[in-house]
């Protein structure tokens, strides 16, 4: 069984078809990517995964549950939790505040047998695990906000994985960065996808071809194409509408 399935979903401003009909599936443990050029609808797509559009048709669903209606945090709760394109970070608290808040967020009762000292000391551990999966142990003390915009976009990561998610939404997490930022996140989305499924939106063929085990093309809100990683390569289509070749 799939672990997510996107089924025949529109979404229309006007007299714009957004996403006309998309349809496709994200396998367990396997990286998907979804690309297309500027104004294919990718992140309307994303937005209706994540719960902040409602789709017009189509439903979703999630490890067999039809999460279609439900609003966005309990998307999180069921496992679906996104990276935000627009960094979603409290800017003015440190790196580790930041994580602490997240890793208490997604605890829930977790820690509720345990004294009061004990459950703060499991937090904290539980938050310098998560900057040490991301790489962010050494900027723990920095407040956010002063981040270089590579370890801010880390730092978006580690609060979307806090929630331990089944499926992971990434929304263009290379945007603005250089080749040595975008090569620590590539890096870091290698580790992570051993850990669970990802649903990554990107512009940085290179990065997609070295991370995707299949891929979906989008084109003016349609489908164009599903395929291996190779197979997308190789598509004639893909070439021409896409990659300008
Ligand atoms: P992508 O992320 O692939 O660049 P978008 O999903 O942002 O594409 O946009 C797809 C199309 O929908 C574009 O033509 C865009 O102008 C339009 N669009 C996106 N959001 C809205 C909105 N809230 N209202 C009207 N049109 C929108
Ligand atoms: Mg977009």
């Amino acid at each position: 069984m799939s672990l997510f399935v996107a089924e025949g979903l529109v979404k229309r401003f006007d007299a714009l078809l957004a996403t006309d009909h998309v349809s496709f599936s994200v396998e367990p443990g396997q990286l998907h990517a979804l690309i297309g050029p500027n104004g294919a609808g990718k992140s309307t797509l994303v937005n209706q995964i994540s719960g902040l559009l409602q789709p017009d048709a189509g439903r979703l669903l999630l490890d067999g549950q039809d999460i279609t209606r439900l609003p966005p945090h309990a998307r999180v709760a069921a496992g679906l939790s996104r990276c935000f394109q627009v960094t979603s970070v409290f800017k003015g608290q440190t790196v580790l505040d930041n994580l602490l808040l997240a890793v208490q967020a997604h605890a829930g009762s977790s820690f509720h047998f345990l004294r009061r000292r004990a459950a703060e000391a499991a937090l904290q551990d539980q938050a310098l695990a998560l900057a040490a999966r991301t790489g962010l142990a050494e900027v723990l003390a920095v407040p956010a906000g002063e981040l270089p915009h590579g370890a801010q976009r880390k730092l978006d990561v580690a609060l979307a994985i806090a929630a331990r998610p089944k499926l992971l939404l990434l929304d263009e997490p290379m945007a603005g960065m250089g080749p040595a930022e975008s090569a620590e996140m590539v890096t870091l989305i290698g580790a992570l996808r051993r850990e669970m499924a990802i649903l990554l939106i990107e512009h940085d063929m290179d990065a997609v071809f070295k991370l995707a085990d299949r891929i979906t093309v989008l084109v003016y809100g349609k489908v164009l194409v599903s395929g291996s990683a190779d197979e997308i390569r190789g598509h004639p289509q893909v070439q021409a509408v896409y990659l300008g070749t």
